[in-house]
């Protein structure tokens, strides 16, 4: 299928990408890498009167770590970031995710600030966002914000963003010495969306683990935290966290697999994930 007929505007700065998401009463939509959005059109999914274009907002891409924190540009490619040392060396769990995520011509256009925007439920950076206790910066027309990702992910493809909202910036705490991240996902083939996916992230030392956060997508509208799982872990029961999982996650069927199958799935990951976590007795 052929997209609806759009206009098309190019930004030149976020003022004016803010400025031109206004004027279509909501029908105006940002284009980053177009590697979802694009998809959508052709499939008459959406039908937005006006696509503006921030790939020429100077600014956006780079990735810096001050303050042991670490900033993404939203424009910043997938492709960058998988090359890029900063992530390699202060966000490891993204460096893990960012393989998964479609095949190189989808990460050499796709955007960071896209996969967050876009918001899908399969998608592997909403959780990894969840699971580092990121935030958000974002632009719009009251001004500059920053949203928890706890706070961002609302429903199904639906964020804290607003119809005039610009993502600028993504944030992570710079990866600590005690800690240690997982990344597993279940695909039928290497690139495809996730069935199944967990992300983790928690602090190891002599006495066991804490700050245990598993996020798990392809479960739920958003990225899904298994806490009653996080507890048994944190206690120390490998056991008990697979078993917490029958309450934490209600995944329902779809056709890639029953919520039974995705349920068991996710016990199988988190026993994945754990090892890399921390050594298990077995
Ligand atoms: C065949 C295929 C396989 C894929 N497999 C995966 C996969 O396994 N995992 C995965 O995570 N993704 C996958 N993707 C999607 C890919 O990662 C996209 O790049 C990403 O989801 C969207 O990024 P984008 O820059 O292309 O955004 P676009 O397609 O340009 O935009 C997506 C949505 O986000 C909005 N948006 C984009 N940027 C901003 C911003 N800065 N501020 C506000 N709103 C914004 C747009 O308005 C639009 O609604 C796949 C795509 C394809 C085509």
């Amino acid at each position: 299928m052929k997209p609806a007929p759009f206009a098309y505007a190019k930004a030149r700065s976020l003022d004016h990408a803010i400025e031109l998401l206004g004027g279509h009463e909501g029908r105006a939509r940002v284009l980053a890498g177009g590697q979802s959005l694009i998809a959508t059109l052709n499939m008459r999914l959406d039908a937005p009167s006006l696509l503006v274009d921030i790939n020429g907002i100077a600014g956006l891409d780079s990735i810096t770590c001050h303050d042991r924190q670490v900033a993404i540009g939203a424009l910043t490619r997938h492709a960058a970031a998988e090359r890029s040392d900063v992530i390699a060396a202060q966000v490891p769990l993204m460096a893990k995710a960012m393989p998964h995520i479609g095949h190189p011509a989808i990460r050499n256009r796709g955007t960071i600030g896209g996969s967050i925007a876009f918001a899908d439920p399969a998608a592997e950076l909403p959780a990894c966002l969840v699971a580092l206790d990121g935030e958000v910066d974002i632009a719009g027309p009251n001004g500059r914000r920053t949203v928890k990702a706890g706070d961002f992910f609302k429903d199904l493809f639906e964020t804290a963003l607003g119809p005039q909202d610009v993502l600028t910036t993504i944030r992570v705490p710079a990866a600590r010495p005690a800690q240690r991240v997982g990344f597993a996902e279940f695909s039928r083939r290497h690139g495809d969306y996730a069935m199944i996916g967990l992300a983790a992230s928690v602090t190891a030392d002599d006495s066991g683990l804490t700050d245990v956060r598993l996020a798990y997508f392809g479960v739920g509208a958003t990225p899904v935290r298994a806490r009653r799982a996080e507890a048994a872990l944190a206690a120390g029961s490998m056991d008990d966290a697979v078993a917490a999982l029958r309450e934490d996650l209600a995944p329902a069927d779809d056709i890639q697999a029953t919520g039974a199958v995705k349920k068991h799935l996710a016990g199988v990951l988190l026993k994945r994930v754990a090892a890399e976590l921390k050594d298990w007795p077995s």
